[in-house]
């Protein structure tokens, strides 16, 4: 299996970088300061660019009766930051060049994905709904198939998962689009192939074709109908059951040699992630341990089996499927 290639991601301030909470404190955070080892960072603090300072009074978003504009108010002083924030995120995207992902404070009304309260007016009011902050809802829309989350929901392990297979995807994505040639278009492909079974099989099929169909087409167009292809395929994350399939499916390249109790040992292990007693993860490494063992290369380079650093693998889980 190829190397990993170094994602470049851009990760609110306050997540361990510099103390620009509102209340001049950081928040440390252990999954982002483990994958700093295998990634590159960007830091904005909206609300710091904007100029408010550290410490400051919080701001939140205000949508008033009868209209369905969003705005953002320190309730203290009623300063209306909304233009501020909003000429910010465009100057930050303008200057933003190449990225790979996102991983954002969640709930903040700068920069939340989702669950930001949202209140008729400033002052002692109960919220009247919930959704994206700016700066958050800004990223979401102009990058809408990249890996977005926010740091609350990475701690539960089957989002994390997810987030950082399409993560470590992207550079390569990135890579294929900047100067990959035909040849390296039919390799990713045959790389993937395991991984997009388990994400879309039916995407996975028309990729297939497309590839296939390659000797009239003009490779600059063929390259951006399949990026875009497979950025939708693996947009959404697989079902369990289609991961017991791709299992099933690597098991058959072994049928012939293991023994028998090895394979029921291995239906036993499958069984129990299927159950959710065990995590991915073990009936994967039964299946490495066969492609070490009988070198079985086409199965050695699926990024299925090692979509991103095994060091970042932690099985640890917030328990809120989410
Ligand atoms: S949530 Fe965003 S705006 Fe708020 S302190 Fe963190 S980085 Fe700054």
């Amino acid at each position: 299996m190829e190397s990993f290639l170094k994602p470049l991601v851009v990760v609110s301030r306050c997540l361990g970088f510099a103390k620009c909470r509102t209340n001049g404190e950081t928040i440390p955070n252990d999954f982002i300061k483990k994958l700093g080892e295998y990634a590159d960072f960007i830091t904005p603090c909206p609300e710091v660019e904007i100029g408010l300072g550290v410490p400051r009074k919080s701001v939140r978003i205000v949508i008033q009766k009868g209209c369905d504009e969003k705005i953002l108010v320190q309730s203290a002083t009623n300063l209306d930051c909304t233009e501020r924030m909003m000429n910010f995120c465009n100057s930050f995207l303008s200057d933003l060049g190449e990225v790979d992902g996102f991983i954002l404070k969640g709930q903040s009304p700068s920069c939340g994905i989702k669950n930001v309260k949202y209140y008729p007016s400033t002052g002692k009011v109960a919220p009247i709904g919930k959704g994206e902050g700016l700066f958050g809802g800004f990223i979401l829309k102009n990058f809408p198939l990249y890996p977005v989350e926010d740091e609350g929901r990475l701690k539960n392990f089957v989002i994390r998962e997810h987030f950082l297979t399409r993560l470590f995807l992207m550079p390569k994505i990135r890579r294929l689009k900047k100067d990959g040639k035909m040849k390296d278009i039919v390799k990713f492909q045959s790389e993937n192939k395991l991984l997009l079974m388990a994400y879309n099989q039916n995407l996975m099929r028309k990729m297939g074709k497309l590839v296939a169909n390659k000797k009239d087409s003009d490779v600059e167009e063929l390259k951006e109908s399949y990026i875009e292809m497979f950025l939708k395929a693996i947009e959404k994350k697989p079902k369990y059951t289609s991961n017991i399939n791709v299992l099933m499916h690597a098991l058959g390249y072994f049928k012939s040699i293991l023994e028998m109790e090895e394979k029921a040992f291995f239906l036993d292990s499958l069984e129990m992630y299927r159950k959710g007693k065990v995590p991915l993860s073990v009936p994967i490494h039964l299946v490495k341990s066969y492609i070490v063992k009988y070198k079985e290369e086409y199965l050695k380079m699926q990024t299925f089996f090692e979509p991103y650093p095994f060091d970042l693998v932690d099985i640890s889980d917030s328990g809120k499927g989410r």
